[in-house]
């Protein structure tokens, strides 16, 4: 602690899992903390902050206790054009986010996620993997306990972090060792002012700062992310992955074996083998797969990591059996995208639960996979005219229901011994649930209940 920073302010932004954590660590660090909210602070937050004498406000923002701040740590949930946060920039205030912060004080190396897609699934793979290496390790960013209350508490040599699109826009000075981009599809274009653009340069904020020592791991059928790495200049070592070609990648697939080749390492594995099922975890297996030769765990160790990895709840996870019919929760699935992967790994007749709030999706993409495999939609949002429309002259049934209940009830009646239903409404959840852990345990709740 130095007396420098004990005279400077620092002011939290919103205080959910990030921001009450970023205030420790900041009071830890010896600064003059407060937290400020626009919404209600969860109970367990006010404690936590209380019991550290961090002073914090709730349902407002007031500006004399905010612009007075040296730096400000945003929480990535409030946008750059809150008008607070544009009057604070104005003012040439330093806005950051937790995990700029928190990074400064850890030497830990940082294995570090980012994509549209499967970050969390294979931010917690890499986890397992590391763990079962025995590795000291954190599991950070969008899971769990939060970076900075990570870094105030504990002292582990490597964080596995989730770094989210927002998060990455608060990040200026930080510097992965280990950067995975997994793939670039269009998702909160809205905060992106609709430009696809400023979402990849979003994205690749991971790779700033990288040195020629630091690993860049991506994904090189994705052709936003090769189109964007003819443009920059990137010194880190690219280790790409695909499945449509072995020609220059680190990780490919050939005869349903996925291949690494890090240090002439030779290692194969049967895509049988793999926990983590259908064509989109065959990308998280790889990249996993590659971070963990990076790191130089045992191919014992990758491969049984690989192999016995549970998944992450609400990602095309297996509920029950009932009655020959297998559910799947992939309340998760809230972009066209990850539905498209969800769809595309079904191999029997399916009953596809989807619909909620609509992101500006265009269902397109699906047509052709709903053709092949779905016999019935069971709509479960309060507007599900587009669905509808899209899939009306493709698929024979379509029905409307409003609950979690009411859409499991129907799929039952629709399918028969053999079939999926699978929940994967490619949609928001907010118009009839909290959010889509809501959605995906009422689903099961529902499911376990017939
Ligand atoms: P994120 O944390 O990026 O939202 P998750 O791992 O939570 O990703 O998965 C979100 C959804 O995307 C799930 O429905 C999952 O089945 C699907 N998904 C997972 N990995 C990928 C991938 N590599 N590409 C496309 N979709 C994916």
């Amino acid at each position: 602690m130095t007396t420098t920073t004990e005279q400077k302010r620092i002011v939290i932004l919103g205080g959910g899992e990030s921001g009450a954590g970023a205030a420790i660590l900041a009071k830890q660090k010896g600064f003059d903390v407060f937290l400020s909210d626009m919404g209600t602070l969860k109970p367990k937050f006010k404690e936590l902050l209380s019991s550290h004498q961090i002073a914090w406000e709730e349902g407002k923002h007031t500006p004399e206790l905010v612009l007075n701040a040296h730096e400000v740590i945003k929480s990535p949930g409030i946008p750059d054009k809150a008008p607070l946060v544009a009057q604070l920039r104005d003012m040439g205030v330093s806005i950051i986010s937790e995990i700029e912060f928190a990074a400064r004080y850890t030497t830990a190396k940082k294995i570090c996620i980012t994509g549209s897609n499967g970050k969390t699934t294979t931010t917690s793979l890499i986890y397992h993997m590391l763990q079962k290496a025995g590795l000291n390790v954190g599991l950070a960013g969008n899971i769990g306990q939060s970076f900075a209350l990570q870094v105030a508490e504990n002292n582990y040599d490597y964080y596995v972090i989730e770094l989210s699109s927002f998060q990455l826009d608060g990040m200026f000075e930080f510097k992965a060792d280990i950067a995975i981009l997994l793939n670039i599809t269009p998702d909160h274009l809205d905060r992106y002012d609709y430009k696809m653009q400023n979402y990849v340069d979003s994205k690749f904020r991971i790779t700033r700062n990288l040195s020629d020592d630091n690993c860049f791991i991506f994904c090189s059928d994705d052709e936003v992310t090769v189109e964007q790495l003819k443009r920059i200049v990137l010194r880190a070592q690219q280790l790409p992955f695909s499945q449509q070609t072995k020609e220059n990648q680190m990780a490919w697939l050939e005869n349903e074996h996925v291949y690494i080749n890090y240090d002439n390492s030779d290692f194969s594995m049967s895509v049988q083998d793999l926990a983590l099922k259908g064509k989109h975890n065959i990308y998280n297996s790889m990249a996993a797969g590659i971070a963990g030769h990076v790191l130089k765990i045992r191919k014992d160790i990758i491969r049984e990591s690989l192999a016995d990895f549970q998944g992450v709840e609400h990602r095309l996870e297996h509920v029950i059996k009932v009655r020959g019919v297998q559910y799947i929760n992939d309340s998760k699935a809230t972009n066209v995208n990850s539905t498209w992967y969800a769809l595309e790994s079904m191999d029997t007749p399916v009953v596809w639960i989807a619909g909620g709030t609509d992101k500006g999706n265009d269902y397109s993409s699906l047509l052709e996979l709903a053709k092949d495999k779905v016999k019935a939609i069971v709509c479960l949002g309060i507007d599900n005219s587009k669905i509808i429309k899209s899939f009306g002259d493709i698929v024979p049934v379509i029905i409307e229901t409003r609950s979690a209940a009411a859409a499991v009830a129907e799929a039952y009646k629709l399918s028969q011994p053999g079939d999926t239903v699978l929940l994967s409404p490619a949609c928001a959840s907010f118009d009839l649930f909290e959010n889509y852990e809501d959605r995906g345990r009422q689903f099961k709740d529902a499911v376990r209940q017939l």
